[in-house]
């Protein structure tokens, strides 16, 4: 156990549905805070380049068009254990597939419309936040 930070996006599905403030709500209510936080809208280039790892998947495309089809709210979150938690908190990357309670379940419309991203490891984690922040943007809770 230990108090680490990860990369949330709330993407434009639900951006666009204004629940940013419910999905703020499910990781503040269950343990984690944010730290960091910003609305964008993502460049076709950056957007590529930040799914990259799915590059050769069919649904890269659509992904890359989707992602910059409106505004997201890139964050940090801290709290213990923040990537795993984040990622149960979030639910099944289908939302057909996620647990009861989790966001995907609550609030997805489709498995690529699933309203949030969270960093997988901790090597993501660190890769992914350095992609959108600088130091000096973030406020850590200590
Ligand atoms: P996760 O976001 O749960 O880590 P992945 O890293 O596998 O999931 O996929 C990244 C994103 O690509 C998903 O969140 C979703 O928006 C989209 N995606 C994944 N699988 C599919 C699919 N089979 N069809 C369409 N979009 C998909
Ligand atoms: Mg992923």
């Amino acid at each position: 156990m230990s108090i680490e930070k990860t990369l949330s996006i709330i993407k434009p599905d639900a951006t666009k549905r204004n629940i940013t403030g419910k999905i703020i709500s499910c990781f503040e209510e269950q343990g984690l805070s944010i730290v960091a936080q910003k609305r964008i809208l993502l460049s076709e280039s950056k957007a590529r380049e930040f799914y990259a790892v799915h590059s050769e998947k069919p649904f890269f495309e659509d992904l890359v068009k989707y992602i910059t089809s409106g505004p997201v709210v890139v964050q940090i979150l801290e709290g213990q254990d923040a990537i795993a938690r984040n990622r149960k908190i979030m639910g099944a990357t289908n939302p057909e597939e996620a647990e009861e309670g989790t966001i995907r379940k609550q609030f997805a419309l489709s498995v690529e419309a699933n309203s949030v991203h969270g960093s997988d490891s901790q090597e993501t984690a660190k890769s992914e936040i350095k992609f959108f922040f600088d130091n000096s943007e973030i406020a850590p809770i200590d």
